[in-house]
């Protein structure tokens, strides 16, 4: 069969791999210049199947209340550009809100991370993909607030239950466990470590898979190709029209990453995906103490922190304020009191590089691995929220089984379309 997939981030990418190992011709279409250059370049690179809550909660409506009016770095609504397609997504989150919907979605997201995890590990293995700094085992929750330590002691106990390692920690403890903290200038009150998640690097593991699939299994990319839309003629699509001219397939692949939604509706399809931007930082350092041993959160200022060998990448800020990357030094004030918190500097004569993106956000958390409802040969292997490292080789290898009419190894039923 000839696919063409639709975006060469994580998503895209892995699909183009799965199709591809199949037999399948694969054309992979992005308007940049290289794989993961959007979403997935600069990200928090932690697979981590202990983030796998989703963000819909009883206390959410609270908090985006609050995101109204804060001025907080952390978590805004910007009303001024978040569009309006915030307008329909906000009620179908706040629908998703309820406790039997957030707890059934945690065991979907989790089974997926889980499984998804194996099959990333255990092909960087096979193909000894050379992703940057090479894995790093786990993950500290580090906590300085009473209240949250113990709200979040309900989840490590939902992942010790599904079987994960999982160590509630007190002050002290977390201090042995991860010496960076020690320069802060008071101890956690406790923390929360997870062994099963990994830290790696996404943009560089894209980019040597997008390789090893155009050399060893003849994916054609065609990058800086701009995609206008998609023809579509007695209930099929037909040809993607692009900057290059246009593509004939037999099967569509959106893996569009947070754009998908806006492409869905130029087909007349209400696929509910909005950006939600988040801000990272890259600090060179070159001394290993002034990076943590594992993957850490620092609570206080709900920053994550990933040692990526000689750099250290910092991730905070949750804007729902509409599709543009601008940033502005503000949104960098928790990165800034993290780095300050643990007295880190970069290297000397470097500089830290500064990055916005977008959050492909469903409303239940859950990512779309399904075909479309029209046209027939249309599918989405999108919404992959905050967790597309995370899930992406998992919905890869489920996408590509139901587009040969086979029964994937993880059940699809949670990530049919559903709107
Ligand atoms: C700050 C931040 C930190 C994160 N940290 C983590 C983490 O630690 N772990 C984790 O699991 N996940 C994390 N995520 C989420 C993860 O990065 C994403 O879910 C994942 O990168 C999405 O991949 P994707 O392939 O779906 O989208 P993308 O990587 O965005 O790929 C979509 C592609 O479509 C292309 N495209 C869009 N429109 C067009 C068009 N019209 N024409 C041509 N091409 C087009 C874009 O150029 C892009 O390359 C984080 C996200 C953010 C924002």
């Amino acid at each position: 069969m000839k696919v063409c997939i639709l975006g060469a981030g994580i998503t895209g990418v892995t699909t183009a791999w799965f199709l591809a190992e199949r037999g399948h011709d694969v054309t992979v279409v992005d308007r940049e210049a290289k794989a993961a250059s959007a979403t997935s370049f600069a990200n928090g690179c932690t697979l981590t199947p202990s983030h796998s809550k989703p963000w819909n909660d009883p206390s959410a409506p609270r908090q985006l209340l609050r995101a109204l009016v804060s001025r907080e770095p952390e978590f805004t609504i910007k009303w001024r550009t978040a569009g309006r397609e915030l307008m329909s997504w906000g009620p179908r989150f706040l629908k998703a809100c309820r406790r039997s919907v957030v707890d059934r979605n945690a065991v979907h997201g989790l089974n997926l991370a889980l499984y998804s995890r194996a099959l990333t590990l255990a092909l960087a293995d096979e193909l000894e993909l050379d992703s940057g700094a090479g894995p790093k085992n786990g993950a500290l929750y580090a906590y300085d607030d009473d209240a949250r330590f113990a709200a979040d002691q309900h989840h490590a106990d939902f992942l010790s239950r599904k079987g994960l390692n999982v160590e509630v920690l007190s002050g002290t403890e977390c201090l042995f466990r991860e010496p960076l903290l020690t320069r802060a200038s008071a101890p956690p009150v406790g923390g929360i470590f997870v062994g099963d998640d990994v830290t790696m690097d996404c943009c560089a593991f894209t980019r040597e898979l997008a390789r090893v699939c155009a050399y060893e299994l003849d994916v054609t990319f065609e990058f800086e190709c701009e995609i206008k839309s998609l023809d579509a003629a007695g209930g099929r699509a037909t040809m993607l029209k692009t900057s290059k001219g246009a593509i004939t397939a037999d099967v569509f692949v959106v893996c569009l990453g947070p754009w998908s939604g806006r492409f869905a509706a130029t087909l007349g399809i209400d696929l509910p995906i909005y950006p939600a931007r988040g801000y990272s930082m890259t600090v060179p350092v070159a001394q290993t103490e002034f990076a943590p041993r594992q993957a850490l959160v620092d609570g206080e200022n709900q920053a994550l922190l990933t040692p990526l060998g000689n750099r250290l990448r910092v991730v905070a800020g949750v804007h729902f304020a509409g599709y543009n990357t601008n940033w502005s030094r503000d949104d960098f004030r928790p990165h800034h009191a993290t780095l300050d918190k643990f007295c880190i500097a970069p290297s000397d004569g470097q500089e830290s590089a500064y990055w916005a993106c977008l959050r492909a956000m469903t409303p239940d958390g859950l990512p779309v691995v399904s075909q479309a409802p029209r046209p027939a040969n249309l599918w989405f292997n999108t919404g992959h929220c905050y967790l597309g490292w995370t899930w992406g080789m998992g919905t890869a290898a489920i996408l590509a089984s139901l587009l040969d009419g086979e029964k994937p190894d993880q059940d699809p039923a949670p990530f049919r379309y559903r709107w």
